[in-house]
């Protein structure tokens, strides 16, 4: 028997909502060589992959570089005869309405071996997110899955009617262009013309937008609130729920698109807590960590590292770049006895510890201060202590440690610099500044404002300069003023939480204002 290389998983991707994929699904993604991915999967989804992996769209939205079924069927098993591991990523559930039965026959004639990984299928996820259950014991026991044959009325006319008011929660999929037909025929068979219906429309995304209204007048208020798709929608009084269960949409920053410039760990607790909060956010990093103009420095301290009595981290890329290159030395941890290690930082501390060594001392602060207040307690007088760290990193803790005795060397392990890959994802920061429509811009730091703007450049300087701004504390308030940004969120208090408080006060404040609801 010829051994079988090459592997196909047919996967579902859930129904947008990058969290909503199975542990499956990522673990299979995680070792993909090839991914070929629809419009309704998730493109966050693809960081998974490993870099090396090509990732194919073959979607059949509008986008371009559409492939035709039989083209994605040939695509994917020549990738998987060639002896490739194929992702075949797909919207909601591979199963439900996607032709993934198809691609597996396929599959299956060809003798080549797959596995399916179900997924959560969009006629339940949006109308979880949109607060309408499937079933309650007062309103409905029966639901059932129809495609509405999006462009195809002729199609759609052979649909069994008079059953299928039989059924108490009906849910459409690729019904919007077909509605009026749908709830024609729906009524003509006995269905109730103030029978409640919803659609949803980019089910579980932070632009989802849900439409409620009657059988009767549904098609037409669809119409006039532009609703295209993808939506899903549901018919059966079990609609009358989402008055009480609404949820997802009350979050406070509902499709907000949020830039959120990072320089360090702490950028993505804010990127995290703005989705929590219902944001579209785009993490744009703005520093780069490159290695140090020469290695000569830290070489030189890790040839003599038994010298020294403490060893100082002040950031987690530190820790990551010495650890390296004491691994490419020929060195490890062993040739760190008897040397005590300092941290700044939460984070710092976690990174050392993820290398095996417990750390003796941690700054609570953020800042160089912290270390002072910690060394200025301890016996240091003469002690030597090297720091690894940027070139352009703060004097002050230098100056200090040295002023209480110690006699410092810090050696360069790591430059920053503005990144020269100027994109979010594959979009370029141009066109996401330019078709985005950002309604707001964050920074936690100035150096992240000086930094963005030199990656703006004066191409995209008018345009940003309209964004309105939230910065985090009054200093860097400053800097945004002075490179003529339109800083509108300002807390007093220089922290995260406070930040994103006032971001949600800001917004929650324009959601009260009549005729400014943009939200539902
Ligand atoms: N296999 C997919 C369905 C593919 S058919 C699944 O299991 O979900 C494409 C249709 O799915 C769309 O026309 C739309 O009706 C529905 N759909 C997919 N994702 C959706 C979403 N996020 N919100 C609303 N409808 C969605």
């Amino acid at each position: 028997m010829k051994f079988q290389t090459g592997l196909v998983y047919l996967v579902g991707a859930g129904p947008g909502d990058p969290g909503l994929i199975t542990l499956r699904g990522a673990e299979v993604l995680r070792k993909a060589d090839v991914v070929l991915y629809d419009y309704l999967a998730n493109e966050r989804l693809l960081t998974l992959a490993p870099k090396k992996a090509r990732l194919i769209f073959v979607g059949k939205g509008k986008k371009e570089g559409r492939l035709k079924q039989e083209s994605i069927n040939r695509l994917m098993i020549r990738k998987a005869l060639s002896g490739k591991v194929v992702v075949r990523l797909k919207g909601g559930d591979p199963f439900v309405f996607g032709r993934g039965g198809e691609e597996a026959l396929a599959l299956a004639d060809h003798q080549i071996s797959f596995e399916i990984v179900p997924g959560i299928t969009s006629p339940i996820a949006a109308p979880a997110y949109a607060g309408i259950p499937m079933t309650h014991r007062d309103y409905a026991s029966t639901v059932v899955f129809v495609t509405g044959h999006e462009s195809d009325e002729k199609e759609i006319l052979n649909l069994d009617w008079d059953s299928l008011c039989k059924i108490e929660t009906i849910v459409f999929l690729m019904g919007v262009k077909t509605l009026p037909v749908i709830t024609q025929k729906l009524v003509e068979a006995g269905l109730s013309p103030s029978m409640p219906v919803a659609v949803v429309q980019w089910g579980t995304l932070p632009y989802q937008r849900v439409v409620v209204g009657i059988l009767k007048t549904i098609a037409e208020k669809v119409k006039r609130e532009n609703i295209d798709p993808p939506a899903i929608i549901i018919i059966g009084s079990i609609v009358a729920l989402r008055n009480k269960l609404r949820w997802f949409d009350k979050r406070p920053l509902l499709g907000k698109r949020i830039l959120v410039t990072r320089a360090r760990e702490q950028a993505n607790e804010l990127a995290v807590g703005l989705e929590a909060l219902g944001a579209l956010v785009y993490e744009i990093p703005t520093i780069e960590i490159r290695p140090p103009s020469s290695w000569r420095g830290i070489d030189r301290a890790i040839s003599r590292l038994s010298d020294y009595d403490w060893l100082i981290f002040t950031s987690a890329n530190a820790v990551r770049s010495f650890f390296q290159r004491l691994k490419e030395k020929g060195r490890d941890i062993r040739d760190l006895v008897g040397i005590k290690i300092a941290a700044i930082g939460p984070a710092t501390a976690r990174e050392i510890e993820g290398k095996g060594v417990l750390v003796d001392s941690i700054a609570g602060e953020y800042q160089a201060e912290g270390v002072i207040k910690i060394f200025g307690k301890k016996k240091i007088w003469g002690k030597r202590i090297l720091i690894p760290r940027a070139r352009q990193g703060r004097e002050i803790l230098i100056q200090e440690l040295t002023r209480l005795g110690a006699k410092v060397d810090w050696v360069e392990a790591y430059r920053t610099g503005v990144p020269s890959r100027r994109s979010w994802g594959d979009i370029p920061l141009h066109q996401l500044i330019e078709e985005r429509k950002i309604d707001l811009m964050t920074f936690a730091s100035s150096s992240t404002i000086d930094n963005f703007m030199k990656m703006a450049g004066k191409r995209l300087r008018k345009e940003v300069c309209k964004i309105p701004v939230a910065v985090i504390g009054p200093v860097t308030a400053t800097t945004a003023r002075e490179h003529q940004l339109n800083v509108k969120i300002e807390p007093r208090r220089s922290h995260i939480p406070a930040l994103m408080e006032a971001i949600a006060r800001h917004f929650s404040a324009r959601l009260t204002m009549p005729g400014k609801n943009r939200y539902i």
